[in-house]
Protein backbone atom coordinates (compact mmCIF):
# COMPACT_ATOMS: atom_id res chain seq x y z
CA UNK A 1 0.00 0.00 0.00
CA UNK A 2 1.62 3.42 -0.79
CA UNK A 3 0.46 6.49 1.51
CA UNK A 4 0.33 9.66 -0.50
CA UNK A 5 -0.71 12.83 1.72
CA UNK A 6 -4.58 12.65 0.99
CA UNK A 7 -4.83 9.62 2.87
CA UNK A 8 -4.05 11.80 6.28
CA UNK A 9 -7.18 13.12 7.63
CA UNK A 10 -5.25 15.38 9.32
CA UNK A 11 -2.56 17.45 7.69
CA UNK A 12 -0.30 19.76 8.49
CA UNK A 13 -1.52 22.69 6.00
CA UNK A 14 -2.53 24.83 8.25
CA UNK A 15 -0.13 24.27 11.15
CA UNK A 16 3.32 25.04 9.35
CA UNK A 17 2.24 28.33 9.07
CA UNK A 18 2.01 28.95 13.18
CA UNK A 19 4.66 30.98 14.21
CA UNK A 20 7.05 30.20 17.37
CA UNK A 21 5.81 30.70 20.74
CA UNK A 22 4.94 34.43 21.51
CA UNK A 23 3.80 34.75 25.51
CA UNK A 24 2.17 38.06 26.84
CA UNK A 25 5.06 39.48 29.48
CA UNK A 26 2.21 39.32 32.28
CA UNK A 27 2.64 40.41 36.02
CA UNK A 28 0.89 37.58 37.63
CA UNK A 29 -1.14 38.92 40.83
CA UNK A 30 -3.80 36.41 40.75
CA UNK A 31 -3.97 33.10 42.96
CA UNK A 32 -0.52 31.53 41.26
CA UNK A 33 1.16 30.72 38.94
CA UNK A 34 2.97 34.07 40.47
CA UNK A 35 5.88 34.95 37.77
CA UNK A 36 9.26 32.85 37.84
CA UNK A 37 12.11 34.67 38.92
CA UNK A 38 14.36 34.92 36.11
CA UNK A 39 17.47 32.98 37.67
CA UNK A 40 14.45 29.91 38.00
CA UNK A 41 14.15 30.39 34.40
CA UNK A 42 17.85 30.58 33.77
CA UNK A 43 18.64 27.58 35.66
CA UNK A 44 16.07 25.55 33.71
CA UNK A 45 17.30 26.42 30.08
CA UNK A 46 19.93 23.45 30.15
CA UNK A 47 20.25 20.18 28.69
CA UNK A 48 18.93 17.51 30.80
CA UNK A 49 21.06 14.92 32.06
CA UNK A 50 19.75 11.23 32.90
CA UNK A 51 17.77 10.78 36.22
CA UNK A 52 20.03 7.96 37.41
CA UNK A 53 23.04 10.29 36.21
CA UNK A 54 25.65 11.40 39.63
CA UNK A 55 25.50 14.73 39.29
CA UNK A 56 21.34 14.41 39.18
CA UNK A 57 21.44 11.94 42.22
CA UNK A 58 23.14 14.87 43.79
CA UNK A 59 20.59 17.51 42.87
CA UNK A 60 18.62 15.17 44.41
CA UNK A 61 19.80 15.72 47.85
CA UNK A 62 20.38 18.98 47.18
CA UNK A 63 16.60 19.20 46.60
CA UNK A 64 15.48 17.33 49.50
CA UNK A 65 18.04 19.50 51.88
CA UNK A 66 16.72 22.76 50.78
CA UNK A 67 12.89 21.88 50.91
CA UNK A 68 13.60 20.18 54.20
CA UNK A 69 14.65 23.77 55.28
CA UNK A 70 11.96 25.37 53.46
CA UNK A 71 9.04 23.57 55.77
CA UNK A 72 11.32 22.95 58.56
CA UNK A 73 11.34 19.15 59.03
CA UNK A 74 14.12 16.62 59.17
CA UNK A 75 11.39 14.49 57.60
CA UNK A 76 13.53 12.48 55.65
CA UNK A 77 11.28 11.43 53.32
CA UNK A 78 10.81 15.23 51.59
CA UNK A 79 10.82 14.99 48.07
CA UNK A 80 9.66 16.94 44.99
CA UNK A 81 6.72 14.86 43.55
CA UNK A 82 6.05 15.21 39.75
CA UNK A 83 3.37 17.16 39.02
CA UNK A 84 1.32 20.20 40.38
CA UNK A 85 0.54 21.00 43.71
CA UNK A 86 -2.77 18.63 43.39
CA UNK A 87 -0.51 15.60 42.90
CA UNK A 88 1.70 16.08 45.96
CA UNK A 89 -1.73 16.93 47.51
CA UNK A 90 -3.06 13.62 46.62
CA UNK A 91 0.21 11.66 47.30
CA UNK A 92 -0.45 12.43 51.11
CA UNK A 93 -3.74 10.77 50.92
CA UNK A 94 -3.12 8.21 48.94
CA UNK A 95 -0.30 7.23 50.87
CA UNK A 96 -1.99 7.56 54.14
CA UNK A 97 -5.68 6.53 53.36
CA UNK A 98 -6.90 2.94 53.96
CA UNK A 99 -10.02 1.81 52.54
CA UNK A 100 -12.64 2.32 55.15
CA UNK A 101 -10.55 4.99 57.57
CA UNK A 102 -12.24 7.77 58.57
CA UNK A 103 -10.86 11.29 57.67
CA UNK A 104 -11.78 14.41 58.93
CA UNK A 105 -11.77 17.74 56.30
CA UNK A 106 -11.61 21.32 57.82
CA UNK A 107 -13.63 22.78 54.77
CA UNK A 108 -14.02 26.58 55.30
CA UNK A 109 -12.90 27.27 51.45
CA UNK A 110 -12.60 25.67 47.99
CA UNK A 111 -9.26 23.53 48.73
CA UNK A 112 -10.93 22.10 51.76
CA UNK A 113 -13.57 20.62 49.59
CA UNK A 114 -11.17 19.15 47.29
CA UNK A 115 -9.63 17.48 49.77
CA UNK A 116 -12.96 16.03 50.69
CA UNK A 117 -13.41 14.76 46.91
CA UNK A 118 -9.50 13.15 47.18
CA UNK A 119 -10.23 11.12 49.99
CA UNK A 120 -13.74 9.98 48.74
CA UNK A 121 -12.00 7.90 45.52
CA UNK A 122 -9.47 6.73 48.31
CA UNK A 123 -12.03 4.75 50.10
CA UNK A 124 -12.37 7.28 53.14
CA UNK A 125 -15.38 7.22 55.15
CA UNK A 126 -15.34 11.71 55.30
CA UNK A 127 -16.88 13.56 57.65
CA UNK A 128 -16.12 17.70 57.95
CA UNK A 129 -16.20 20.50 60.17
CA UNK A 130 -17.04 23.52 58.74
CA UNK A 131 -16.46 27.11 58.71
CA UNK A 132 -17.82 29.92 56.55
CA UNK A 133 -15.70 30.97 53.37
CA UNK A 134 -13.13 33.95 55.02
CA UNK A 135 -12.85 32.05 58.30
CA UNK A 136 -10.41 29.95 60.47
CA UNK A 137 -11.02 27.08 62.97
CA UNK A 138 -10.81 27.32 66.92
CA UNK A 139 -8.85 24.58 68.42
CA UNK A 140 -12.50 24.35 70.53
CA UNK A 141 -14.47 23.31 67.63
CA UNK A 142 -11.64 21.04 66.29
CA UNK A 143 -11.51 19.05 69.36
CA UNK A 144 -15.08 18.72 69.14
CA UNK A 145 -15.38 17.38 65.62
CA UNK A 146 -12.41 15.07 66.75
CA UNK A 147 -14.66 13.74 69.86
CA UNK A 148 -17.13 13.60 67.20
CA UNK A 149 -15.66 11.41 64.37
CA UNK A 150 -12.79 10.12 66.10
CA UNK A 151 -10.44 9.94 62.77
CA UNK A 152 -7.32 8.45 61.45
CA UNK A 153 -6.50 10.90 59.73
CA UNK A 154 -7.41 15.41 60.29
CA UNK A 155 -6.32 17.39 56.43
CA UNK A 156 -6.45 21.18 57.24
CA UNK A 157 -5.64 23.72 54.92
CA UNK A 158 -2.81 26.38 55.95
CA UNK A 159 -3.47 29.15 53.56
CA UNK A 160 -6.93 29.10 51.94
CA UNK A 161 -6.34 30.70 48.37
CA UNK A 162 -9.76 30.85 47.59
CA UNK A 163 -10.99 33.23 50.53
CA UNK A 164 -6.82 34.33 52.16
CA UNK A 165 -6.89 33.16 55.54
CA UNK A 166 -3.78 31.57 57.42
CA UNK A 167 -5.21 28.72 59.47
CA UNK A 168 -3.83 28.70 63.01
CA UNK A 169 -1.86 26.20 64.18
CA UNK A 170 -1.26 26.21 67.94
CA UNK A 171 -2.24 22.82 69.52
CA UNK A 172 -3.39 21.68 66.32
CA UNK A 173 -0.80 18.60 66.51
CA UNK A 174 -0.80 17.96 70.21
CA UNK A 175 -4.50 17.06 69.70
CA UNK A 176 -4.12 14.92 66.75
CA UNK A 177 -1.72 12.85 69.09
CA UNK A 178 -4.04 13.35 71.88
CA UNK A 179 -6.80 11.01 69.28
CA UNK A 180 -3.88 8.78 67.79
CA UNK A 181 -4.47 10.80 64.21
CA UNK A 182 -2.38 11.87 61.88
CA UNK A 183 -2.25 15.65 60.79
CA UNK A 184 -2.37 16.31 56.78
CA UNK A 185 -1.37 20.39 55.90
CA UNK A 186 -1.72 22.17 52.89
CA UNK A 187 0.68 24.67 52.52
CA UNK A 188 0.68 25.28 49.03
CA UNK A 189 0.10 29.00 49.27
CA UNK A 190 2.18 29.04 52.38
CA UNK A 191 5.52 27.30 51.45
CA UNK A 192 8.21 30.47 50.75
CA UNK A 193 5.60 33.14 51.90
CA UNK A 194 4.49 32.47 55.34
CA UNK A 195 5.93 31.39 58.40
CA UNK A 196 5.96 27.26 58.42
CA UNK A 197 7.36 25.20 61.42
CA UNK A 198 6.41 21.30 60.27
CA UNK A 199 8.41 20.05 63.20
CA UNK A 200 7.41 22.31 65.90
CA UNK A 201 3.76 22.15 64.84
CA UNK A 202 3.61 18.32 64.46
CA UNK A 203 2.59 17.97 61.07
CA UNK A 204 2.15 14.48 59.87
CA UNK A 205 2.25 15.08 56.02
CA UNK A 206 2.45 18.34 54.21
CA UNK A 207 2.41 19.32 50.44
CA UNK A 208 3.02 22.17 48.64
CA UNK A 209 3.42 23.27 44.95
CA UNK A 210 6.33 25.32 42.85
CA UNK A 211 4.42 27.78 41.63
CA UNK A 212 3.07 30.09 44.08
CA UNK A 213 5.44 31.43 47.24
CA UNK A 214 8.37 29.51 45.47
CA UNK A 215 7.99 31.58 42.24
CA UNK A 216 9.01 28.89 40.00
CA UNK A 217 6.83 27.43 37.00
CA UNK A 218 4.40 24.59 38.10
CA UNK A 219 5.62 20.99 37.58
CA UNK A 220 7.39 20.11 40.86
CA UNK A 221 5.48 19.85 44.25
CA UNK A 222 7.22 19.52 47.79
CA UNK A 223 5.83 16.16 49.67
CA UNK A 224 6.98 15.07 52.90
CA UNK A 225 5.98 12.63 55.59
CA UNK A 226 7.33 11.80 59.20
CA UNK A 227 7.64 9.11 60.80
CA UNK A 228 3.97 8.18 61.96
CA UNK A 229 3.12 8.83 58.79
CA UNK A 230 5.50 6.11 57.46
CA UNK A 231 4.61 3.72 60.16
CA UNK A 232 1.02 3.50 58.60
CA UNK A 233 2.40 3.18 54.66
CA UNK A 234 4.90 0.19 55.79
CA UNK A 235 1.48 -1.23 57.98
CA UNK A 236 -0.69 -1.33 55.43
CA UNK A 237 -2.70 -4.25 54.60
CA UNK A 238 -3.49 -2.90 50.46
CA UNK A 239 -1.36 -1.50 48.26
CA UNK A 240 -1.54 2.18 47.57
CA UNK A 241 -3.84 2.91 45.25
CA UNK A 242 -2.01 5.08 43.36
CA UNK A 243 0.96 3.66 41.77
CA UNK A 244 2.26 6.63 40.21
CA UNK A 245 2.36 8.20 43.66
CA UNK A 246 3.28 5.45 45.98
CA UNK A 247 5.92 6.61 48.16
CA UNK A 248 6.89 3.21 49.09
CA UNK A 249 8.34 3.09 45.47
CA UNK A 250 9.51 5.95 44.72
CA UNK A 251 11.06 6.05 48.11
CA UNK A 252 13.75 3.13 46.59
CA UNK A 253 14.11 6.26 44.23
CA UNK A 254 14.98 9.49 46.86
CA UNK A 255 16.27 7.12 49.49
CA UNK A 256 18.99 4.92 49.26
CA UNK A 257 18.48 2.30 46.51
CA UNK A 258 18.32 4.61 43.27
CA UNK A 259 16.08 2.53 41.33
CA UNK A 260 14.33 3.62 38.44
CA UNK A 261 10.70 4.78 39.01
CA UNK A 262 9.59 7.01 36.47
CA UNK A 263 11.39 9.54 34.64
CA UNK A 264 12.33 12.36 36.56
CA UNK A 265 11.13 16.22 34.88
CA UNK A 266 14.47 16.66 35.37
CA UNK A 267 14.58 20.34 34.43
CA UNK A 268 12.03 20.94 36.59
CA UNK A 269 14.18 20.06 39.64
CA UNK A 270 16.81 22.10 37.75
CA UNK A 271 14.23 25.16 38.59
CA UNK A 272 13.01 24.11 42.09
CA UNK A 273 16.39 23.36 43.11
CA UNK A 274 17.12 27.07 42.00
CA UNK A 275 13.69 28.42 43.82
CA UNK A 276 14.92 26.61 47.00
CA UNK A 277 18.38 27.76 46.51
CA UNK A 278 17.15 31.56 46.12
CA UNK A 279 15.02 30.75 49.31
CA UNK A 280 17.95 29.87 51.45
CA UNK A 281 19.83 32.46 50.43
CA UNK A 282 17.74 35.14 51.04
CA UNK A 283 16.61 33.00 54.89
CA UNK A 284 12.93 32.22 55.66
CA UNK A 285 12.87 35.26 58.38
CA UNK A 286 13.98 38.01 55.44
CA UNK A 287 11.40 36.33 52.74
CA UNK A 288 8.92 36.38 55.80
CA UNK A 289 9.09 39.82 56.05
CA UNK A 290 9.29 40.42 52.65
CA UNK A 291 5.88 39.19 52.10
CA UNK A 292 4.27 40.54 55.25
CA UNK A 293 5.25 44.38 54.29
CA UNK A 294 4.36 44.02 50.55
CA UNK A 295 1.01 42.63 52.36
CA UNK A 296 0.50 45.25 54.71
CA UNK A 297 1.44 48.04 51.95
CA UNK A 298 -1.46 46.51 49.57
CA UNK A 299 -3.69 46.56 52.68
CA UNK A 300 -3.01 50.12 53.34
CA UNK A 301 -3.03 51.12 50.15
CA UNK A 302 -6.60 49.73 49.55
CA UNK A 303 -8.44 50.88 52.27
CA UNK A 304 -6.93 54.36 51.61
CA UNK A 305 -8.88 53.72 48.02
CA UNK A 306 -12.24 52.94 50.11
CA UNK A 307 -12.08 49.51 49.45
CA UNK A 308 -12.27 46.53 52.27
CA UNK A 309 -10.97 43.34 52.88
CA UNK A 310 -12.86 40.33 52.62
CA UNK A 311 -10.69 39.02 56.17
CA UNK A 312 -10.11 40.21 59.35
CA UNK A 313 -6.22 41.55 59.44
CA UNK A 314 -5.38 39.47 62.23
CA UNK A 315 -6.22 36.17 59.91
CA UNK A 316 -5.48 37.50 56.97
CA UNK A 317 -2.55 35.97 54.27
CA UNK A 318 0.14 37.74 52.91
CA UNK A 319 0.21 35.55 50.48
CA UNK A 320 -3.16 36.43 49.04
CA UNK A 321 -5.39 39.20 49.76
CA UNK A 322 -9.28 38.91 49.04
CA UNK A 323 -10.57 42.12 47.96
CA UNK A 324 -14.20 42.86 48.68
CA UNK A 325 -15.98 44.24 45.18
CA UNK A 326 -17.60 47.26 45.75
CA UNK A 327 -21.44 47.65 44.77
CA UNK A 328 -22.54 47.66 41.39
CA UNK A 329 -19.31 47.04 39.99
CA UNK A 330 -18.92 43.67 37.73
CA UNK A 331 -15.91 42.08 39.12
CA UNK A 332 -15.36 40.42 35.57
CA UNK A 333 -14.85 43.16 34.12
CA UNK A 334 -12.14 44.87 36.10
CA UNK A 335 -10.03 41.81 35.90
CA UNK A 336 -10.54 41.55 31.90
CA UNK A 337 -9.69 45.22 32.15
CA UNK A 338 -6.40 44.78 33.98
CA UNK A 339 -5.28 41.91 31.49
CA UNK A 340 -6.02 43.67 28.57
CA UNK A 341 -5.29 47.09 29.07
CA UNK A 342 -2.45 46.53 31.90
CA UNK A 343 -1.14 42.97 31.48
CA UNK A 344 -1.83 42.41 35.11
CA UNK A 345 -3.42 39.07 36.48
CA UNK A 346 -5.73 39.16 39.25
CA UNK A 347 -7.90 36.33 40.34
CA UNK A 348 -11.75 36.34 40.48
CA UNK A 349 -13.53 34.83 43.78
CA UNK A 350 -14.22 31.16 43.59
CA UNK A 351 -16.98 29.18 45.60
CA UNK A 352 -19.19 31.04 48.05
CA UNK A 353 -17.15 33.90 47.00
CA UNK A 354 -18.00 34.28 42.99
CA UNK A 355 -18.59 37.26 42.21
CA UNK A 356 -17.74 39.05 45.74
CA UNK A 357 -13.89 39.29 45.81
CA UNK A 358 -10.78 39.70 44.14
CA UNK A 359 -7.87 37.66 44.53
CA UNK A 360 -4.46 39.46 44.50
CA UNK A 361 -1.66 37.31 45.44
CA UNK A 362 1.53 38.48 46.43
CA UNK A 363 3.85 35.61 46.15
CA UNK A 364 7.73 35.02 45.83
CA UNK A 365 9.64 37.28 43.60
CA UNK A 366 6.21 39.24 43.09
CA UNK A 367 5.96 40.41 46.73
CA UNK A 368 7.40 43.78 46.58
CA UNK A 369 6.26 47.35 46.81
CA UNK A 370 6.66 48.00 43.29
CA UNK A 371 4.26 45.45 42.05
CA UNK A 372 1.71 46.98 44.38
CA UNK A 373 2.10 50.28 43.60
CA UNK A 374 1.78 49.08 39.86
CA UNK A 375 -1.48 47.20 40.76
CA UNK A 376 -2.91 50.01 42.95
CA UNK A 377 -2.80 52.37 39.94
CA UNK A 378 -3.84 50.12 37.59
CA UNK A 379 -6.93 49.47 39.75
CA UNK A 380 -8.04 52.94 40.30
CA UNK A 381 -7.51 53.89 36.77
CA UNK A 382 -10.22 51.35 36.00
CA UNK A 383 -12.39 51.95 38.69
CA UNK A 384 -12.75 55.16 37.38
CA UNK A 385 -13.14 54.62 33.60
CA UNK A 386 -15.77 52.57 35.18
C1 LIG B 1 -3.15 26.01 44.13
C2 LIG B 1 -3.60 25.20 45.29
C3 LIG B 1 -3.69 23.80 45.25
C4 LIG B 1 -3.51 23.02 43.97
O1 LIG B 1 -2.28 23.15 43.41
P1 LIG B 1 -2.11 23.01 41.81
O2 LIG B 1 -0.66 23.33 41.64
O3 LIG B 1 -3.03 23.99 41.19
O4 LIG B 1 -2.43 21.63 41.44
C5 LIG B 1 -4.01 23.12 46.41
N1 LIG B 1 -4.26 23.77 47.56
C6 LIG B 1 -4.21 25.11 47.64
C7 LIG B 1 -4.49 25.77 48.94
C8 LIG B 1 -3.88 25.86 46.51
O5 LIG B 1 -3.84 27.19 46.59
Amino acid sequence: MTTTLSTYRIDNRHLKSLGPLDIPARLLLGPGPSNADPAVLAAMDRQPIGHLDKAYLELMDEVQALMRYAWQTDNRMTLPVSGTGSAAMEATLANTIEPGDRVLVGVNGYFGHRLVDMAGRYGAEVSTVNRPWGEVFTLTELRAAMETHRPQILALVHAETSTGVCQPMDGIGDLCREYDCLLILDTVTSLGGVPLFLDEWKVDLAYSCSQKGLSCPPGSSPFTMGDRALEKLNNRKSKVANWYLDMSLLSNYWGNGRTYHHTAPVNMTYAIREALRLLAEEGLEARWNRHQQAAEYLWDGLEAMGLSCHVDREYRLPTLTTVRVPKGINAKAVTSRLIDEHNMELGGGLGDLAGQVWRVGLMGYNAEKKNVDKFLAALTKVLAEM
